[in-house]
């Protein structure tokens, strides 16, 4: 019983339109979970056989467009971080947003309710060197949740040996960087990170090339992103435990729109896929806002503990 939940940098529902990829690329495993619609807005905010798709605002109630770090703040902690800071931040974390990081992260607020929370995603070697410094410099939400919350962070060995993912899915980038790794088919990385899942309550992956593909605007680099994440999420969602539950969400939009190389103001998508989906659907709708994703993560994962203890019981 446990909640996997792939983070896609820069994904907004974007209409059906010719300049959203998710509109224009063939996604099957996107379409046999949405009715044979694709991942747009006209298929958000309904319930279907094996998936319910619900639109979040990821406007945090400040005008503007929505940026990563306080974006991606509010997703990994439930607090408005925009609104605490006073304006939408690109980039990386400032000091004050990594104060609620470092006070409300989710893998801390886990540890918390004594329930284990991994990151599936593997670090290039020089991390391991930054941490003893205590990951002084810039740093993404998700590195710094990983770390506040005592987190052991996976490494390119992990990934060698099939227990970790790498941000881009197939090794892709790490290889054009020159790191000596295999590429790995889509499908491949899917079944590693359902491997992954089945030891934690909570796992979170984080493909960042999406946003990439939104900002350059190449068409055939974003048709590929998607396609890429559709087998992905495919391999993974056939692996999962029959109890388990993939969430799947975004800090803003952007690639849904090739015709702006800039973030959206879109909706993003939190689709959420498998069986016993209801409450926590029930959970994230509530608020309507990326800031309900982490508290209903937790609150899911509480209730659930309670009746297994209360079952031992
Ligand atoms: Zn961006």
């Amino acid at each position: 019983m446990s909640i996997i939940f792939v983070f896609v940098d820069g994904v907004g529902l974007g209409e059906e339109e010719q300049k959203n990829p998710f509109f224009t690329t063939a996604t099957p495993f996107f379409s046999s979970l949405l009715g044979r619609n694709k991942l747009t807005r006209e298929a958000a905010g309904k319930d279907y056989e094996h998936a319910t798709l619900l639109a979040l605002d990821a406007g945090l109630a400040l005008e503007g467009l929505p940026q990563s770090a306080t974006g991606q703040t509010a997703l990994f902690t439930g607090f408005n971080a925009a609104q605490i800071i006073g304006c939408h931040l690109n980039g990386f974390p400032n000091r004050q947003l990594r104060g609620i990081l470092a006070e409300h992260g989710i893998f801390l607020q886990l540890k918390r309710r004594l329930l284990e929370g991994t990151f599936a995603n593997a670090y290039r070697p020089d991390i391991f060197a930054a941490l003893q410094d205590g990951l002084q410099g810039y740093y993404s939400c998700s590195t710094l949740i990983t770390y506040y919350g005592g987190l052991t962070f996976r490494s390119l060995d992990d990934l060698r040996r099939g227990e970790a993912v790498y941000m881009d899915i197939t090794n892709v980038v790490l290889k054009r960087l020159g790191f000596d790794l295999p590429l790995i088919a889509p499908q491949e990385a899917g079944l590693r990170l359902a491997g992954i899942a089945r030891h934690f309550s909570f796992t979170l992956f984080e493909y960042f090339l999406t946003d990439i593909a939104g900002h350059n605007r190449n068409g055939a680099f974003a048709a590929e992103t998607v396609a890429t994440l559709d087998v992905f999420l495919g391999a993974l969602a056939q692996n999962l435990g029959a109890d388990d539950l993939l969430l799947l969400t975004s800090d803003h939009g952007n690639l849904e729109d090739l015709s702006t190389k800039t973030h959206t103001l879109n909706p993003v998508p939190a689709l959420v896929v498998g069986p016993k989906r209801q409450r926590l659907v029930e959970l994230l709708a509530g608020e309507g806002s990326i800031t309900a994703v982490t508290p209903a993560i937790l609150r899911y994962l509480t209730e659930k503990a309670a009746c297994r203890e209360g079952k031992k019981g």
